[in-house]
């Protein structure tokens, strides 16, 4: 029998795990596919809720070039 410990979520994956609220896309399932990347609204979402630091914010944000809440977030990115 194999025991499985819970790992606590990465940053990137608690913005994943709320729903998108500008697409509607399910909690866990990435915006864009290919590439793998989520909008900038689930990232915002999530730091609202308390889910995001605000260093981590801060550092998703240093990586865009326009700041929109429909920026795409590359998967590899963070
Ligand atoms: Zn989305």
């Amino acid at each position: 029998m194999t025991t499985t410990i819970a790992q606590p979520l990465t940053a990137a994956q608690s913005a994943r795990a709320r729903r998108c609220p500008l697409c509607g896309k399910r909690p866990n399932r990435p915006c864009q596919r290919k590439p793998s990347g989520d909008h900038l609204a689930r990232y915002l979402d999530a730091y609202t809720a308390g889910k995001l630091t605000r260093a981590y914010m801060a550092m998703v944000l240093g990586e865009l070039v326009v700041i929109h809440h429909g920026a795409m977030i590359p998967a590899g990115a963070r």
